[in-house]
């Protein structure tokens, strides 16, 4: 069987065939570095790494670029609203360049804890502007763009494919625009590729234009910079879904009218969100949970990577602490297992079909558009089947962890550190074992556990683990 990934442009799942042989080119629409980043948006990032690690699993040769925009994106993913910089450099009082070094940081750091492999190549905007002029450039001499009250426009209406990724109904959707017209655009959908009349009397970062003194619009920054490195026609094009209708509808406008190629990007795949209690979430609203808010609950970074591979990337995943306790109790079975079936080394041999069977169905669940719950089923069919040794299981799931990331063959046994108060139980629970006086064990072990331990008898002796 073939990869077959579901493309939001067919909105079929096709099967995946590279523009050169096994060679992908992917892009990734990277954080806008004003703030932190919530845990919703993190789980599109986990999903670019499945999918990144799934073609390399399946011998691609990939070259993965995510950029990291630190201009040009207003609050609105269309033209309005603040520029999401200045705000961020407002409320901390630092400059933009400071606050973008700061996010960005915080950003990487992040995703090095989710075990999210680092993308070959990271292009920040703000080192891209020249090649952003160059394709606003090529627009206009395209005619695709005009310019109105001192800023650039897309003109929308003359790109009549400008409907099919979002499927758009641009009647209704400006029948049902909230927002204020803006008065220099012709059509309602068209945006902006350059302004110089800044809305923003601070805006600190401009660069000079042929059209003036100013800044880029966002969309223009993922044409430029995705084509500069990948191509005028590459393979992949992933972000959150939220994209779909405006960011991503616009990148497409913009780099087929530039380059007068069709499709710019073969296949669209999108993420879907995380939802808290009802709505989905995000940053404005104020109620976002960052990575660090569940460390510091507690939670193993690595658990919020195994909670999202529970659902499959299209489907919206609910979070609550009670979901991500499933996740962190699954996690942490896993790895006392792998840790167990790592101290035995007794010989036996292992039933050649039986492992075969399991490698076949990971590869088909991986290939079914990269179907973690699937995957990480045949994770546990792989523990319970007798008819392998532990030492091919072992071998099993490290393989698969190319792909899952869960760090199989990092697990290392959690040190831990108990009070003189536990030891000192520990060692009367072990005597009454000793004389076989199990009632007194068993009243022992729950004392322990009221102060936060788990013990279990192991054939190495008594294990203590933290609750
Ligand atoms: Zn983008």
């Amino acid at each position: 069987m073939a990869l077959r990934l579901y493309n939001t442009l067919s909105r079929k799942k096709e099967i995946f065939k590279p523009l050169k042989d096994k060679k992908v080119g992917m892009y990734s629409c990277g954080p806008t570095v004003y703030h932190y980043t919530h845990i919703g948006n993190l789980r599109t990032f986990v999903f670019n790494d499945i999918l990144r690690r799934t073609l390399k699993y399946l011998g691609f040769e990939l070259k993965h670029v995510m950029n990291i925009t630190d201009v040009g994106h207003l609050t609105s993913d269309a033209d309005e609203g603040e520029d999401k910089m200045l705000l961020g450099a407002k409320r901390e009082k630092k400059t933009v360049w400071d606050i973008a070094k700061y996010y960005t940081d915080a950003f990487m750091k992040d995703i090095e804890l989710l075990n999210i492999e680092t993308p070959e190549i990271i292009p920040k905007a703000t080192d891209h502007i020249k090649e952003m002029i160059d394709i606003i450039k090529l627009i206009e001499k395209n005619g695709y763009a005009y310019v109105a009250g001192g800023n650039v426009y897309f003109d929308s209406s003359k790109f009549k494919s400008y409907i099919d990724l979002a499927k758009l109904n641009l009647e209704e959707l400006e029948k049902h625009s909230r927002v204020e017209k803006d008065k220099n655009k012709k059509n309602h959908s068209d945006f902006v590729l350059w302004f110089t009349k800044s809305k923003f009397e601070d805006q600190e970062m401009k660069w000079d234009s042929p059209w003036g003194t100013g800044y880029p619009g966002w969309h223009i920054e993922c044409s430029a910079m995705s084509s500069k490195y990948l191509g005028e026609q590459f393979d992949i094009h992933t972000g959150g879904i939220d994209l779909i209708p405006v960011h991503h509808t616009n990148e497409i406008a913009q780099s087929e009218t530039a380059y007068g190629k069709s499709p710019w990007v073969k296949y669209w795949l999108h993420g879907e969100f995380i939802i808290l209690g009802k709505d989905k979430m995000s940053k404005s609203k104020g109620d976002f949970l960052r990575l660090q808010s569940l460390i510091d609950k507690g939670y193993k970074p690595i658990v919020y990577r195994y909670f999202c591979l529970t659902a499959n990337y299209r489907q919206q995943l609910h979070f609550s602490y009670e979901a991500l306790d499933a996740a962190r109790n699954a996690y942490e079975g896993l790895r006392s297992r792998v840790l167990e079936l790592r101290k035995d080394d007794k010989k036996k041999d292992s039933d050649v079909e039986a492992k075969t069977k399991h490698e076949t169905e990971f590869i088909d669940a991986v290939q079914d558009d990269i179907n973690m719950p699937r995957a990480l089923a045949v994770v546990f069919a792989v523990l319970k089947d007798d008819a392998i040794s532990n030492k091919d299981k072992l071998g099993l799931l490290y393989d698969f962890d190319k792909v899952l990331g869960l760090g199989f063959e990092d697990f290392k046994e959690d040190k831990v550190v108990v009070s003189k108060e536990v030891k000192v139980l520990i060692e009367k629970r072990e005597k009454a074992r000793k004389l076989k006086d199990w009632a007194s064990a068993d009243k022992i072990r729950d004392e322990i556990k009221k102060l936060g331990y788990n013990i279990k008898d192991t054939q190495q002796g008594v294990k203590v683990e933290k609750i």
